[in-house]
């Protein structure tokens, strides 16, 4: 399933991984726990090939890279631009674009999934509203809309449930567990030892 050897990631002068070795071989849910600063973010960031790296990281025996269409990716919220002018329904729409061949235009069948998400997470009635005029709580349930009708087989989420309400923390565990019983698997990062304790394999 995945796969990292000798994984390390330097940004000028901070060594900021060192020769990470993990192998995930059966479907799971993956905790990455440490203090801030420890390399969580850039450890995902390097598995999914978004910043350079040294090492191999693989996917179903595939460079990370060429298996993106299997993969979701939700990151910390504090890198996300708010003021991006997007609509609630059009960001979770994003999450289809990785099945559909690039610059072809979604189908109706896609914006039903792009609508039953939003029913989901509670969010159809905000569905033509731009995402900076949301509260963190709800943007948060946006990208886990995004991620449901992604389908991905693998899930990374980094620190996901930070500023989630219960309803929305509920959810999100019930999505990670459905996950891993469609033989998928949930790598996500957490500075909460009490969460990673009661959720990880
Ligand atoms: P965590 O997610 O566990 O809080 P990060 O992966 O964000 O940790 O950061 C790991 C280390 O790398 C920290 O020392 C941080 O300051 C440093 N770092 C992260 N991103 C960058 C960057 N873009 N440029 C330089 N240093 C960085
Ligand atoms: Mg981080």
């Amino acid at each position: 399933m995945i796969n990292i050897t000798n994984l390390s990631v330097r940004y000028k002068d901070t060594l900021a991984i060192d020769n990470i070795n993990l192998q995930i071989d059966k479907p799971s849910i993956i905790g990455i726990i440490g203090p801030n600063g420890a390399g969580k973010s850039t450890l995902i960031k390097a598995i999914l090939n978004i910043i350079p790296f040294k090492g191999k990281a693989e996917i179903d025996n595939l460079p990370s890279k060429d298996a993106l269409s299997d993969i979701a990716y939700v990151e910390q919220k504090i890198n996300i631009d708010y003021n991006f002018p997007i609509k609630v329904r059009e960001c979770v729409s994003l999450g289809v674009y990785p099945k559909v061949k690039l610059f072809h235009k979604l189908k109706k069948e896609h914006w039903e999934k792009v609508d039953e998400a939003l029913k989901l997470v509670g969010l159809e009635k905000f569905s033509h509203r731009q995402i900076s005029e949301l509260s963190g709580g709800q943007f948060q349930r946006v990208l886990i809309a995004r991620c449901l009708v992604q389908e991905a087989k693998y899930i990374f989420l980094d620190e996901p449930f930070v500023g989630l309400d219960p309803k929305a923390t509920f959810l999100l565990k019930k999505i990670m567990h459905e996950c891993v019983s469609n033989g998928g698997a949930i790598f996500f990062s957490t500075h909460v030892l009490d969460v990673a304790e009661k959720l990880c394999n």
